[in-house]
């Protein structure tokens, strides 16, 4: 894995299945965050690809201001590396919901994130999906890029 951490990618295939699961769990946890994992395909080879087959809802163990912060623990993150072992899916990335915020990554989530993992941001606005941002943390400047989300579909339509 420590290979690939300064490799990065320009763009995150995000299905429509995926993209409704997601949608439909920060809707859900509204007005708490909702976080979970990305899951797909990686040989962990650079790949300017990384590719969303599933999601993973993750219990949002920050249990202090649960509205704006998410933290996925270590051993969470560890139990699923370890059950995904074989299945030619790992975790590609993270999301999480930002309540009444825009779809932009805070200071905290750039605090605790990797680089080499896809984030996607989930602005949630009165109950309702607004907008999905895809980024990666440039491990350079510690900051977070903007990726294209592919396909691009509407978050709209989504009861
Ligand atoms: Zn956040």
């Amino acid at each position: 894995m420590s290979g690939v951490l300064r490799k990065t990618f320009v763009e995150v295939e995000l299905p429509s299945t995926p993209r409704l699961a997601i949608v439909r769990h920060g809707e859900r946890a509204y007005p708490e965050e909702a976080c979970g994992f990305l899951l797909g395909p990686w040989d962990g080879r650079p790949s300017e690809r990384r590719s969303v087959r599933t999601v993973r809802e993750a219990a949002n163990a920050k249990t202090e201001e649960r509205t704006h912060r998410f933290v996925i623990p270590a051993p969470e993150v560890l139990a699923v590396e370890r059950e995904l072992e074989g299945s030619g899916e790992t975790i590609v990335g993270y999301y999480h919901s930002h309540p009444d915020h825009p779809a932009v990554p805070s200071e905290f989530d750039r605090d605790h994130a990797w680089p080499g993992f896809a984030y996607l941001v989930l602005a949630v606005e009165r109950g309702h999906a607004r907008e999905l941002g895809a980024f990666e943390l440039d491990p350079e400047t510690r900051t977070f890029e903007p990726r294209r989300l592919f396909p691009l579909l509407p978050l709209g339509d989504s009861r």
